[in-house]
């Protein structure tokens, strides 16, 4: 699980998710199944908020090290953008 505090702290792991393109399935709001087309590999990231802050783990060998993947990269970008609909659709 790692804190996300600013997009610059998970700068390296969204160019990465930029470069590999995953596939982003949404399983429900916070929850993410994320493919890496390439490899078939497909492990799952949560995203959730305790404390009016934003945390997210992903269960890939770096995830479960606090490490931001681009799995988990990847999974933030369709959460933050899920959230934004949300607020838009109030
Ligand atoms: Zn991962």
């Amino acid at each position: 699980m790692i804190q996300l505090t600013s997009a610059t702290a998970i700068e390296k792991a969204i160019n990465k998710a930029r470069t590999v393109k995953p596939r982003v399935r949404v399983n429900c709001f916070g929850s993410y199944t994320v493919t890496n087309k390439q490899t078939g590999a497909t492990y799952t990231v949560t995203c959730e908020k305790r404390d009016g802050k934003r945390f997210a783990s992903c269960t890939c060998r770096a995830g479960e090290l606090g490490r931001a993947c681009f799995h988990l990269a990847a999974a933030v970008a369709a959460h933050i953008q899920l959230a934004a609909d949300k607020q838009a659709a109030h």
